[in-house]
């Protein structure tokens, strides 16, 4: 199965899939994005993310090799296809998370990939996180909130939606909806 968390920049999305990922008591295996942004403080090549080079991911989009992605701020984000086949090949489930243009590509390539989206509580909550995270300057953190009302009106593309006021608790949402597909799935 193909679990895919969205939603935008600053929602906390990495948190609630660290956070997820801590305990993952359903052995989901994480698919490591590649992208052409610097790695900031604390970010591990490989771990994190694969940071390749602008020439790098065209050649990679040219090649066939994603099965997604996007230009987000100007840089490209995107998932590495073969990884994501061969688990899934092998019955392993994976977890994605990703922003909304990339998710819409997993939609129509992957019809049952199972959508979550992450909701702020509010706007203003989303400008407060991205400044006190401290990594972008203002002039990003506007573009990202543009970004992030549009991604908003996006929402009904998806499976759930789960608001994030507390960490534990929208963990807790995601932990019962992964639970309950893989019920129906009758995959125990
Ligand atoms: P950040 O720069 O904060 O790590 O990520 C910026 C945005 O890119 C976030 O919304 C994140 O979820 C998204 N993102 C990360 N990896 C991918 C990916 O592989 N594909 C797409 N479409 N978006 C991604």
């Amino acid at each position: 199965m193909l679990f895919l968390l969205s939603g935008p920049s600053g929602v906390g999305k990495g948190t609630v899939r660290k956070a997820l990922f801590k305990r993952n008591p359903h052995e989901l295996l994480y698919s490591i994005s590649a992208t052409t942004r610097e790695a900031r403080r604390n970010e591990v090549d490989g771990k994190d993310y694969f940071f390749v080079s602008k020439q790098k991911f065209e050649q990679m989009i040219n090649e066939g090799q994603m099965l997604e992605y996007a230009q987000y701020v100007d840089q490209y984000y995107g998932t590495p296809k073969t990884w994501i086949d061969e688990q899934r090949q092998q019955g392993n489930d994976v977890f994605m998370e990703i922003e909304v243009n990339g998710a819409m590509q997993v939609r129509a390539k992957v019809p049952d990939a199972i959508l979550i989206f992450l909701l702020p509580p509010d706007l203003m909550q989303l400008r407060n996180r991205l400044e006190l995270r401290g990594t972008e300057s203002d002039k990003v953190i506007d573009e990202r909130l543009k970004t992030a009302r549009q991604e908003i009106l996006m929402m009904t593309n998806y499976d759930y939606a789960v608001v994030n006021d507390k960490v534990d608790k929208a963990v807790k949402k995601v932990q019962t909806i992964i639970g309950a597909e893989r019920l129906k799935a009758k995959r125990l």
